[in-house]
C-alpha cells in the first residue's frame, strides 16, 4: 500500500475551533487525518509536502448545521423538488455539496431531504461529509409535508421513529410548529401535543438518537425544553406579539443542554422574497430582533449552533454558513465564539466532536484558508483560498 499523503500547512494566523492563534499555526496531515498541530510557522518535519499560506488564516473546515441539499438555492426551491425524478434530485444534491465546498464548509446537517434521497445517498470522494435526518416527522398537511414524513398518533410515530433508526439517521427530526415557507403553515401553531413529543423523544432515545426540533413559537419552544428535545431550529420564540425571550429561557436551554440554530445568514444586500416579508409582517418576525435575542442568549451561556437552512431560497443559497457567522459578530458576539458556532460548538451538535471542528491530533483533516484576519474583519472567512476534505485539496469560491 502507498503511504498516505503527508502535507504541512502553515499558516501566520491560526483558529483551532475555539481560539486563535496569534504566531499562528503548522497542521500536519496524513492522508484524512489531522497529526499534529503546533504553534508556529514550522519548520515542518522532513516528509511532509510544505503547503504555506501566506496572509492566511487556517481553520477547520466549517459545518453548516442546518442546509436542504435538495434545494437548488433558487425561489420555490422546495416546490421544485417535488417534482423530480431521482437522477434529477441526486444533480442538485450534487452541485448543493459542491457549492457547500467551495464555501470551506466541509460538514454539512441535513435536516429535511425527500424519502431518503439525501440520508441514503453515497457520497464522493472530495464532498463535504452530510449527517442526515431524513424527511422531517410532520403532520398530515404540516410544514415540510412534501418530503414524505407525515405522521400522527401514538403508532404512527412510533412508526417513524423506528425507521429512522433502521434507515441509519444519526437523529430524529420533528416538525413542532409551523413554518414559513409552506404556504398556510402558521408559525404559532403546534403541530403535536406534549404527548406526541415526549413519545418521540422517549422512543428516539430508545435507539440511542437524539431528537432536533423545528420550532418557532414561544410555546413550541417550551414544549421542545420540557419533553427533553436535544436541539431546537429557529427558537424565534414567536407570540402574538413578536419575538420574546422571556427571563428563564436562557436558564432552562442551558440547564438542559440544548442547542439552539437560530438559522441566521443570508446573502448580504439580498432583499427578503415576498413571502418572506409578507411573514415578517403577519407575525412580527423581525431579524434585527432575533438578533439581539440571540445574543443575549449566547451571553447567558445557552450553545449556539450555525445553520443557514441553506437551499430554500435566493438569498439562502448553500455556501452561506460564514454568513450567519458575520451576522453573529453584527450581533455582539466575539469573532472566536461566532466562529465556533460553526466549528467545534456544531461538530459537538452533530455528534461528532471528536472528530470535526477542531485543528487537533486525531480529527479529520478537514481544513479551511482564508485570505485575512477574521478578527479585524469577518468578512475574511468568505474570502476563501484553499479547503481540505478529508485530505482532499478542493479551489475555494476565491480561487475559481
Ligand atoms: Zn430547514
Amino acid at each position: 500500500m502507498p503511504s498516505p499523503e503527508r502535507v504541512a500547512h502553515i499558516a501566520p494566523l491560526a483558529f483551532d475551533g475555539e481560539r486563535f492563534w496569534p504566531d499562528g499555526a503548522t497542521v500536519l496531515t496524513e492522508g484524512a487525518s489531522i497529526v499534529s498541530v503546533s504553534a508556529g510557522q514550522g519548520p515542518a518535519p522532513e516528509g511532509f509536502e510544505v503547503r504555506r499560506h501566506d496572509r492566511g488564516t487556517l481553520l477547520p473546515g466549517l459545518i453548516d448545521t442546518h442546509v436542504h441539499l435538495i434545494a437548488d438555492g433558487r425561489d420555490g426551491a422546495l416546490g421544485r423538488d417535488v417534482h423530480r425524478s431521482p437522477e434529477e434530485r441526486e444533480q442538485v444534491v450534487r452541485a448543493s455539496l459542491l457549492a457547500q465546498a467551495r464555501a470551506g464548509v466541509t460538514t454539512v446537517r441535513d435536516l429535511g431531504d425527500n424519502r431518503w434521497s439525501v440520508l441514503e445517498r453515497v457520497s464522493s470522494p472530495g464532498e463535504p461529509a452530510v449527517v442526515a435526518s431524513g424527511p422531517p416527522i410532520t403532520t398530515p398537511g404540516g410544514h415540510c409535508a412534501a418530503m414524505g414524513g407525515e405522521a400522527a398518533g401514538a403508532a404512527e410515530l412510533a412508526a417513524a421513529v423506528d425507521e429512522r433508526a433502521e434507515r441509519g439517521a444519526p437523529l430524529v427530526k420533528i416538525v413542532v410548529s409551523g413554518g414559513a415557507m409552506t404556504p398556510g403553515s402558521d408559525l404559532l401553531s403546534l403541530q403535536y401535543s406534549a404527548e406526541d413529543l415526549a413519545l418521540v423523544v422517549e422512543r428516539a432515545a430508545r435507539h440511542g438518537l437524539p431528537v432536533v426540533a423545528h420550532a418557532h413559537s414561544l410555546d413550541a419552544v417550551n414544549l421542545c425544553i420540557d419533553t427533553g428535545v436535544r436541539g431546537i431550529e429557529h427558537c424565534t420564540c414567536l407570540t402574538t406579539n413578536g419575538v420574546q425571550t422571556p427571563p428563564d429561557l436562557a436558564n432552562r436551554l442551558r440547564d438542559r443542554g440544548i442547542h439552539i440554530g437560530p438559522t441566521f445568514g443570508r446573502i448580504p444586500g439580498s432583499r427578503p422574497s415576498a413571502q418572506a416579508q409578507e411573514v415578517t409582517q403577519r407575525t412580527g418576525l423581525v431579524p434585527a430582533h432575533r438578533f439581539v435575542q440571540v445574543e443575549k442568549l449566547h451571553r447567558q451561556g445557552v450553545a449556539v449552533i450555525s445553520g443557514s437552512d441553506a437551499g430554500i431560497h435566493s438569498a439562502k443559497p448553500h455556501g452561506i454558513v460564514a454568513y450567519a457567522v458575520a451576522e453573529l459578530v453584527g450581533a455582539g458576539i466575539a469573532t472566536d465564539d461566532a466562529i465556533a458556532t460553526a466549528t467545534s460548538v456544531s461538530a459537538q451538535a452533530c455528534g461528532l466532536g471528536s472528530t470535526k471542528g477542531r485543528l487537533r491530533p486525531g480529527t479529520d483533516a478537514d481544513l479551511l484558508v482564508v485570505d485575512g484576519d477574521p478578527r479585524a474583519d469577518i468578512a475574511a472567512l468568505t474570502r476563501v483560498g484553499t479547503v481540505v476534505v478529508r485530505g482532499t485539496t478542493i479551489t475555494g469560491d476565491a480561487g475559481r
